[in-house]
């Protein structure tokens, strides 16, 4: 465990016009304190700059390290994201663009991904997502019973042995996906996937012939087995399509509230004001958490449109405003559904300005709640923040403004998680530790941009 100090620090969450004094000992915030003032040359401390992890000294052996009014957020938490399938574009196309022919070709395509194959890919991206700030992921994953029992089980084999992998460096929460039609199928595989040890229930039921009875099915599941339940709701531009409605009804039924995530909710962008605000109303009274996907919906919806074409992303901040917590998340990187994305919050949320027209100060403040408290509630995070008594998981950004950071992006980020640095810029090995570089290599010998056969639907 690394013990810290740090001074000088901004923290934009609480007040960004002062500076803080942090301490970490054994992996736990013990200090917040906000200083008089910026404390210039402070004794025994170093700068960012200098520091490197070997480095002792200071106060007790303790290094005070002076971050020069640089910018600190708690550990990004990316709420929505889909590992399994990410960097898969090189076999997979999608020449349409759309969601459709993205879940058709991907269907095609999952018997002849093996699971060392999906493995990699699961570490690749989480390892690649922790380098620009995020420590915790829920990550959806392809569950394909229409093929068989064992390529649907194969990804959930290769995500729980990623997930323990992984576990010293960046947290993972596992949702598998009940595929479309789930019910005609045999669903025994699903109690077993939960029975594996994931940790909730996934599914899209507005893409299914029979939603409603798909959504009281999971709801089902999820209470025979305690788990909370994530689904993709809605992506669509139909405005007709509200199973966001169905499933605010069922989880008050079921007294399931706090428990329930939508995501996408691309519907709700193409109704008229009033019924969207009926439907908003109706999660927020089932206290539904939300999340928006904000790249990947530009990407696919709007494509059945001639102009003007609609462009899918959701209502960002009439959901904000109406007291649900709603984050802004990944989605897919350089998959048939998606074929960019680096798996950095920061640009996401950046997205979600432009396309929810969210560029005022207070809106850019907003959407930094929107990929680090809000996503925090979308995951049940017991114990979350920069606070004293919390563990200690935090992303330093080189910039010294809000304004900064979304208009440079930093690359330059340094991240501590689980008791010390996983990842500092600029040092002779990227990743300090030595089952980092290991799995980060493994992985990017399956990881190419250079395109294979493609499987076509
Ligand atoms: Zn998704």
């Amino acid at each position: 465990m690394t013990n810290i100090n740090f001074c000088n620090v901004r923290l934009p969450l609480y007040n960004e016009e002062k500076f803080y004094r942090l301490s970490i000992r054994d992996g736990e915030w013990t200090l917040i304190e906000q200083q008089e003032a910026h404390a210039a040359g402070l004794q025994g401390s170093t700068k960012l700059e200098a520091w490197t992890p070997e480095m002792h000294g200071g106060v007790d052996g303790v290094p005070t390290i002076d971050l020069e009014g640089r910018m600190m957020l708690p550990g990004l938490v990316d709420a929505h994201m889909h590992l399994d399938k990410s960097f898969s574009l090189t076999t997979v196309e999608n020449q349409s663009g759309t969601l459709e022919e993205a879940v058709r070709n991907y269907s095609q395509a999952a018997p002849t991904f093996s699971k060392e194959e999906i493995k990699a890919r699961i570490i690749r991206s989480a390892l690649q997502a922790l380098s620009f700030g995020t420590t915790h992921i829920r990550t959806h994953l392809d569950f394909n019973l229409k093929h068989s029992r064992d390529v649907a089980i194969r990804t959930v084999e290769a995500a729980l042995e990623a997930k323990e992998a992984l576990a010293p460096y960046i947290s993972l929460q596992l949702f598998p996906m009940c595929p479309l039609n789930f019910r005609s199928l045999d669903t025994e595989a699903i109690h077993e996937a939960l029975r594996m040890g994931v940790d909730g229930i996934g599914g899209a039921p507005h893409l299914s012939e029979t939603p409603q009875a798909d959504i009281d099915w999971i709801f089902n599941l999820a209470e025979k087995y305690d788990v909370p339940i994530d689904l993709h709701c809605d992506e669509t531009d139909n405005p007709a399509m509200k199973t966001a409605l169905y499933v605010a009804q069922r989880t008050i039924q079921t007294g399931y509230q706090g428990r329930v995530a939508v995501d996408h909710l691309c519907a709700l962008a193409s109704m008229t004001d009033a019924e969207a605000s009926s439907v908003i109303e109706s999660m927020a009274e089932a206290k539904l958490k939300a999340v928006s996907l904000p790249a990947v919906n530009l990407y696919l919806q709007g494509r059945h449109d001639s102009f003007p074409v609609r462009r899918g992303v959701t209502r960002l901040k009439q959901i904000w405003e109406a007291g649900i917590p709603i984050a802004v998340a990944s989605d897919n990187i350089h998959d048939p559904f998606h074929p960019f994305g680096r798996g950095d919050l920061l640009q996401i949320a950046l997205i979600g300005s432009y396309a929810a027209h969210m560029g005022r100060p207070a809106d850019l403040r907003t959407l930094l709640r929107m990929i680090t408290e809000a996503p925090a509630k979308v995951l049940g995070l017991p114990q979350y923040g920069i606070q004293e008594g919390v563990p200690a998981s935090f992303v330093i950004l080189d910039g010294t403004t809000v304004e900064e950071l979304f208009t440079l992006l930093p690359d330059r980020r340094w991240v501590y998680n689980q008791g010390r640095f996983v990842r500092t810029p600029g040092s002779k090995a990227e990743w300090r530790h030595e089952a980092l570089t290991h799995y980060w290599q493994a992985s990017a010998e399956q990881v190419s941009f250079t395109k294979k056969a493609a499987v076509k639907g």
